[in-house]
């Protein structure tokens, strides 16, 4: 079978996923935006799923993302940063990211604000949160991000600095645990954000493996790699 088809057919099936779930939780689809995560996977592949109507993409590492944006400058992509975030490569970032979803402190802010002003745009950002609890109970994985007390002080930084637009909360589940009940905590954290800055309607959160739970607690945005691309390169 062609590359092109495997992508066509995980694809498919990750929209009919979406489709049920929202079904589901009694929402609209067209109020939710996949987010493919194309880490580790070749820029051949990025340039297929644009041709399967693909518009939303996500990398996690500085290097590999810029690499892949620029090869794919023509298609006129929305690039999704998801990754961990080293304050000197902040302003990179914010050259050719259109969305930044695991800001996770306020060091990050002027960087990626200068980068995008750079190429004359404003830069949606999301607050990452950790969902691991206090005491690391959701495995101890070091998974990033702010502690969900922390994170309506960050957005309102965010929300003042002048370049970026806060567009809400993102997290990733915990590794052990129900990913719903930590989708659900994500989903009180987001309602504060909200109420201090309206406009944050944005959460991020499901993946591959848990995003009807993720559309049970109200997930905007869906970052699905492996089900639509297939286990990656390096974790085979
Ligand atoms: C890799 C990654 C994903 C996608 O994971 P899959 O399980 O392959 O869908 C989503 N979010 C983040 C932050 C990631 O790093």
């Amino acid at each position: 079978m062609s590359r092109e088809q495997d992508l066509s057919d995980g694809l498919s099936r990750v929209r009919d996923r979406i489709e049920r779930g929202c079904a589901e939780a009694g929402r609209d689809p067209g109020e939710v935006t996949l987010v493919v995560v194309t880490k580790f996977f070749p820029a051949g592949d990025v340039r297929l799923l644009a041709d399967l109507g693909v518009g939303d993409v996500a990398e996690n590492k500085h290097q590999e993302a810029v690499a892949k944006a620029e090869e794919l400058a023509d298609l006129g992509l929305r690039w999704h940063y998801v990754g961990g975030l080293q304050s000197n490569k902040a302003a990179a970032v914010g050259r050719y990211a259109h969305a930044v979803h695991s800001l996770d402190r306020a060091k990050l802010l002027s960087g990626l604000a200068r980068g995008a002003a750079e190429q004359g745009r404003e830069l949606d950002v999301l607050v990452q949160v950790s969902l691991d609890g206090p005491d690391g109970a959701g495995g101890g994985d070091g998974r990033a991000g702010v502690d969900p007390a922390e994170a309506v002080a960050l957005a309102e930084r965010a929300a003042d600095t002048e370049g970026l637009r806060l567009r809400g909360v993102m997290a990733v589940a915990p590794r052990e645990g129900d990913a719903g009940e930590a989708f659900a905590r994500l989903a009180v954290t987001a309602a504060e954000v909200r109420r201090v800055v309206p406009t944050a309607t944005w959460i991020s959160a499901g993946m591959s493996g848990d995003l009807e739970q993720a559309l049970a607690h109200g997930a905007t945005h869906l970052r699905v790699g492996s089900a639509v691309l297939g286990p990656r390169p390096s974790n085979k």
